[in-house]
Order: structure tokens, then C-alpha cells, then sequence
């Protein structure tokens, strides 16, 4: 019979679960999720709840919508084998469920500093509701103990945390390897100005930090640098990054590369098997793969999956975007600022708001708009229709954006 079984109960295999639905799929589907909770909303982890500790109103269906949908979704529920030949996957209770489509959204896994204990106390990864909730906790400690904390990694997430736990009135310091602050996706303008906005407010920065050793002992963690400093802190984040959850496809033989490698249908090199969100590498044909990180992906992904599931075949292409909030800095990103050539402001930034347009020598690939929703939206329109400004136009205030797409 007719059979969807999901792996994974996030962001992409929740939205692929109701795209069925929408698109009139009325056989089984069952989603299998290993965290305790039914899925729930990620960005916050980093952000409001860590202060408002508002974990259950991140939820993102009460049970009575999968009874109405009839999605069977079973928590606590790990995936540990799939056998594509035989159609079926292996749960850890020992059972096996048999399928007619199978979709893996198995999201990715926090890096851990090497040794890193993952019961520690003190020191922490971030990725899910429990360890949000961690998190939560101890940073509330440190602001009854008046302990300091220290952050590795100046990404994103990493970030967040700082701006939050700052907020709380807490000492901060961000330790970063690099030469600049969220290498992966910033441009050195749009780092350099985050950079002293969070230094303004009082957050410690350490740029080229390389730590070498981290231990914890008496409710204390310690912070070892090359350099030969030495710090301590109440609690220490440790955010320097995912890597994909795929090692059930590896162990199934499917082509693999950083991420289950998948078309623009989302289907992996196994028939009947696709895979979606952050577990997902999309290949271009030209020896190219883009592994996108965001909420905008895994929901595009999880509906071009499940079309592709029901033989309905339109390949995705939406602009990806991405946004993180920091302070009162509401930074979005649209496109992927990927060989950038030139990059200029629209604006000033030193100003509450501002632009800035990338360009891979004549072609627009991404815009970062701070505090500007409307121009994140414009930009978005820009690159999906590919219309843009010249550099020159894009830095001149007085050059009308919106016209250019009527
Ligand atoms: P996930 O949401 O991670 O879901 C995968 C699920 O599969 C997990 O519950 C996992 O436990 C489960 N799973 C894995 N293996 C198995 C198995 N074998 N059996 C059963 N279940 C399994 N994106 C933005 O666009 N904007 C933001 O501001 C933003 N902020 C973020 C803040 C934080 C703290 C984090 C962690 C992420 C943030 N992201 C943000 C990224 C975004 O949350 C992810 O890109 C998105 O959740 C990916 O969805 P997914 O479904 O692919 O994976």
C-alpha cells in the first residue's frame, strides 16, 4: 500500500508531511522524530528564549492537527538503519516499517570541540529545545553568580547568544578563529560593522582566537588559548557549527558529499528516497553542491520533496534568505554571497539601517539589509527576477530601487 515515511520531525519533514496532505496524498504517512517533542520552532533557541524561557509556545502543531490530518507522529522515535532495496527502515525499538516513499529530513548535529564532554555542566552546543533549555538555565546562574561567559565561535548562533546573554547584564567574550566575524556568510563590511556594534555595547571580541583546551572542574569551565590565555567562566557556548546528519544514507549507500546529495526534485540517488533541509546537498550537475542552512530552505525543500513523492516533478529555485537577530539588529540576507567581487553600501553603516548589495563581477548574488524589511523583500524580488541596480545606482540613496522592478 501507500506509505510515507519521514525521518526526521523539524522544520523540512513537518512541511513535507502537510504538503502531501495539501496535495491530496491520502495514503499513510508516519513521522519519526527522536527528540521528545513534537517540532517546534528553532531561531528562538538562540534568541528570545534563552531569556523568556518560553519553550512550549514554540511548538508548531498541537496533536490534535496531526489527528486531523492523520500524520502519524511518533516521538522519541530514532531511525537506526534504512535498506532502500527492500524498501523499509529500522527503528531503535527494533521494528521495522515498510514504505512507498521515504523522505530524509534528518536536519544536522552541533560540532563539538575536540573532547568536549557532551553532559558537561558548563559547556554547552546549541541546536535543540533541551539544549536551549540548558542553556536557559545556567545563563540565569551566571547572572546570580555574576559569572562570566564565553562563546566559541562567531557565527549566527554564536552571536545571538552573546547579544542575549549581554542583554542579561552578564560579561561576555566571543571567542573567533578567524579574522572576522561570521566568515561564512558576511562579507568584511557587513563583520566590521557587527563587530563594533557588539564591542559598543560591551561584548568582549577575539578575533584569530585559537582555543586549545577546554575543561571543567568545580562548576567552572576553563578556556585555554594558543597565546597562553587563560580564561574561566560560568558557562561557555560552544558554537562553531553542523555537520549534516547523513550517515543513514552512507550506511544505505547513498551518494553522499558534506550532506545527502539530491537533485533539484530532492531525490537522492536511491529510488524512492529523497531527503530535504540541512541533511540535504544539493547538486547542481556541474560538480557543484549547496548545503543551505536555513528555515526558507528546509521549507522549500520539504514541499519540492514531497511533490517529487507523488510524481509531480517541479524543480525548486526560490532565492534562499536567511536572518539573524542580534541586539536591536535585525539583519536579513537575501541570495548567497558566494564569489562576491564587489560589495557597496546602500546608505550608511553607521546608521540605524543600511544596505549592502554583492556583486560576482556584473551579477547581483546576495543583499544584507539591516533593520530594512522592505528592502529585504525588494532585494529578494531583484534576484528572483534577476533586474538589478549597477553598483553605482545600488549606492546611490537617491536612485529609486523600487522602479527599477515595476
Ligand atoms: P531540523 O530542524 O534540525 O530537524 C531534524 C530533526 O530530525 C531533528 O529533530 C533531529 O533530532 C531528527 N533526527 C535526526 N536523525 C534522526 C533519526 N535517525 N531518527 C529520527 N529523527 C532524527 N534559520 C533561519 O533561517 N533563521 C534563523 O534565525 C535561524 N536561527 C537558528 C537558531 C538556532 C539555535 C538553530 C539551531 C538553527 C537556526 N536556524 C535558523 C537554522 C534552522 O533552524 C534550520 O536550518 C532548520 O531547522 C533545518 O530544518 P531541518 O528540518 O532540515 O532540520
Amino acid at each position: 500500500g501507500n506509505h510515507i515515511v519521514i525521518v526526521g520531525a523539524g522544520q523540512a519533514g513537518l512541511q513535507a508531511a502537510e504538503t502531501l496532505r495539501a496535495e491530496k496524498y491520502n495514503g499513510l504517512i508516519t513521522l519519526l522524530g527522536d527528540e521528545p517533542h513534537t517540532p517546534y520552532h528553532r531561531p528562538p533557541l538562540s534568541k528570545d528564549a534563552l531569556k523568556e524561557k518560553h519553550f512550549d509556545a514554540l511548538t508548531m502543531r498541537g496533536q490534535n492537527v496531526f489527528e486531523r490530518r492523520k500524520i502519524t507522529m511518533r516521538t522519541g522515535c530514532r531511525v537506526s538503519a534504512i535498506h532502500p532495496e527492500r524498501q523499509t527502515v529500522e527503528l531503535d525499538t527494533g521494528e521495522s516499517l515498510s514504505y512507498s516513499g521515504l523522505l530524509l529530513a534528518t536536519g544536522a548535529s552541533p560540532r563539538l570541540f575536540p573532547g568536549q564532554e557532551p553532559n558537561a555542566k558548563t559547556i554547552h552546543v546549541l541546536r535543540s529545545r533541551g539544549h536551549s533549555e540548558a542553556v536557559a538555565e545556567r545563563l540565569s546562574l551566571c547572572q546570580s553568580r555574576q559569572e562570566p561567559v564565553v562563546v566559541i565561535g562567531g557565527g549566527f548562533i554564536g552571536l545571538e547568544v552573546a547579544a542575549v546573554a549581554r542583554e542579561m547584564g552578564l560579561e561576555v567574550t566571543v571567542l573567533e578563529a578567524g579574522n572576522q566575524l561570521m566568515g561564512r556568510v558576511a562579507t568584511p563590511v557587513l563583520a566590521k560593522t557587527f563587530q563594533q556594534r557588539h564591542e559598543s555595547r560591551g561584548v568582549h571580541i577575539a578575533l584569530n582566537a585559537r582555543v586549545t583546551h577546554l575543561s571543567e572542574a568545580d562548576d567552572h569551565a576553563t578556556i585555554e588559548l594558543a597565546d597562553g590565555q587563560r580564561l574561566t567562566a560560568g558557562l561557555v557556548v560552544v558554537a562553531i557549527g553542523v555537520t549534516p546528519n547523513d550517515t543513514l544514507a552512507q550506511e544505505a549507500g547513498i551518494v553522499c558529499n558534506n550532506g545527502i546529495v539530491v537533485d533539484a526534485y530532492g531525490r537522492t540517488s536511491a529510488p524512492h528516497v529523497f531527503a530535504a533541509g540541512d541533511c540535504a546537498a544539493r547538486s547542481n550537475g556541474n560538480g557543484h553542491f549547496l548545503r543551505l542552512e536555513s528555515i526558507q530552505n528546509a521549507i522549500e525543500q520539504g514541499k519540492a520533496a514531497a511533490r517529487s513523492i507523488l510524481g509531480q516533478s517541479r524543480p525548486f529555485h526560490d532565492t534562499p534568505y536567511f536572518w539573524s537577530d542580534q541586539f536591536d539588529m535585525k539583519l536579513q540576507i537575501a541570495g548567497v554571497a558566494h564569489a562576491v567581487t564587489t560589495s557597496v553600501v546602500r546608505g550608511n553603516t553607521c546608521d540605524a539601517a543600511f544596505s549592502i548589495y554583492n556583486y560576482a563581477d556584473e551579477r547581483l548574488v546576495s543583499v544584507d539589509t539591516l533593520n530594512a524589511p522592505k528592502e529585504h523583500i525588494l532585494a529578494r524580488k531583484m534576484l528572483s527576477q534577476e533586474v538589478w541596480p549597477t553598483p553605482e545606482q545600488a549606492s546611490d540613496p537617491n536612485f529609486d530601487l523600487a522602479a527599477l522592478m515595476e
